[in-house]
């Protein structure tokens, strides 16, 4: 048969083997991956030179800040990304429901990719009741957060162990923001009345340990509950302490972190003032290198972007600057660079980290996560040998600015494809405002692999 695309000579990653071959695509599906020269389709896409990755699945996004929910997939596009999971936030005195069908509407009318949604808590007793409703619409897992409780986000153990129960009995999966937020906000208000200089105290106000106690406190709830647990965004070596105790020990926990862990330190973001201020913070060089021998080892299961650009200035007031940066473009490349060029992780941790391991924790998986035959054919072809300064105007977020401003990369999304479809040709977006689908997810299924 001829296939209406075949994507050839590239080198077809997988998470557990590299093939050199091609791949037919038959409308939005992959048909067949085989021997170079086998397939015949009535277009082709020369990926000579070039890695064939799963497209990316970014489990962590935050639509509603400089970037909607459009204008972040497009982004995403840029960087690869072909399936976004976006929070879906019950702000309080929010309908969680409304919520989560107001995100599924402006995503189906205007997102170029597939997307899925986590429901995001901020009134827990009240919005945990509206949990069930949202298993019957596609959405299984549900975030809280430890900490902000000046902001009203913050979520108390009775509260977090109510959402949990519900959860678990509906057999989704729970995402923690982890961090001690009481004795942060004391910490804060001591600093605050000292008059000290944030920017330089900026760690003192996400402290290690404060992020080790949160998540060993969130997983044991989760525990007590049967409710698997995901903690996104680790940034310490202390987390992580925590994480390997609880993982050797059978508790249901996943663990994320972000390319703006594994790439940057907040001695050299410090001068960037607010830009680089993110929730928890960018810790120290012993932080970044724990992460990345975390993700070496397999402690860490995803990565995810955590993208929230945020308008702020070097210039404005540290304190009272937002959390949050722009990350989703940048998160390949930025992986590639500190983690495969460096030689701690090859291309197949990446199929893995950035696809397949969030396909399967989010329950998307097979059709989403891999370059499998049945599997939609989303996939990214990156030039390994293509070098690139990231810059804030070679970016596509509407955020001004960017944490790896003036980093040397060296690899670059060259083409996307998105269920068959090519969106990304070099310098040509070709995506498509609405194309994109509402996933349901069907997270928490234990265990994952
Ligand atoms: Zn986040």
């Amino acid at each position: 048969m001829k296939y209406d695309c075949i994507v050839k000579n590239g080198l077809v990653v997988y998470p557990e083997r590299t093939l050199k071959a091609d791949i037919g695509i038959a409308r939005e599906t992959i048909g067949k991956v085989a021997p170079p020269g086998e397939l015949e389709g009535k277009e082709e896409i020369d990926a000579q030179g070039c890695y064939v990755l799963p497209g990316v699945i970014d489990p962590h996004t935050h639509p509603v800040y400089m970037d909607n929910i459009s204008d972040l997939s497009r982004t995403a596009v840029w960087g690869g990304v072909t399936t976004v999971i976006h929070y879906a936030y019950a702000r309080p005195g929010d309908s969680l429901i409304e919520k989560i069908e107001q995100y599924r509407e402006e995503g189906e009318s205007t997102s170029y990719i597939d997307f899925a949604l986590h429901g995001g808590l901020f009134e827990t007793m009240k919005q945990a009741d509206e949990i069930p409703e949202a298993f019957r619409l596609g959405v299984t897992s549900f975030k809280v957060f430890m900490s902000y409780a000046k902001l009203g986000w913050m979520t108390d153990d009775y509260a977090m162990t109510k959402a949990m129960d519900i959860i678990s009995s509906n057999g989704g999966m729970a995402a923690v923001h982890a961090e001690t937020g009481l004795a942060i906000d004391y910490i804060q208000d001591k600093l605050l009345a000292e008059k000290a200089d944030f920017a330089e105290r900026f760690l003192e106000t996400s402290p290690d340990v404060a992020e080790a106690e949160g998540i060993f406190r969130a997983v044991s709830i989760g525990k007590l509950m049967g409710c698997p647990v995901y903690i996104p965004h680790i940034s310490s070596s202390e987390g992580l302490k925590v994480i390997r105790f609880l993982k050797t020990n059978g508790f249901k926990v996943y663990a994320e972190t972000c390319p703006q862990y594994l790439g940057l330190t907040w001695d050299e973001l410090k001068a960037r003032g607010p830009l680089g201020k993110v929730g928890p913070a960018i810790k120290t060089e012993n932080d970044r290198k724990a992460l990345w021998k975390a993700v070496e080892e397999g402690v860490i299961d995803t990565i995810g972007s955590d993208h929230a650009p945020k308008d702020k200035k070097e210039k404005d007031d540290f304190f009272d600057a937002p959390y949050g940066s722009p990350e989703v473009e940048t998160m390949l490349p930025v992986v590639w660079q500190y983690g495969v060029n460096t030689g701690i992780i090859t291309p197949n941790r990446v199929a893995a980290l950035l696809s397949e391991n969030s396909a399967k924790i989010t329950g998307l998986f097979p059709q989403k996560g891999r370059l499998d035959p049945g599997s939609d054919a989303d996939m990214v072809i990156f030039d390994p040998a293509e070098k690139w300064i990231v810059s804030a105007r070679n970016q596509h977020t509407n955020a001004t600015y960017t944490l790896f401003e003036g980093k040397e990369l060296l690899g670059r999304v060259k083409r996307v494809l998105s269920r068959g479809k090519l969106i990304l040709d070099g310098d040509n977006f070709l995506g498509e405002k609405g194309d994109g689908r509402f996933l349901k997810s069907k997270a928490g299924k234990w265990p994952w692999r």
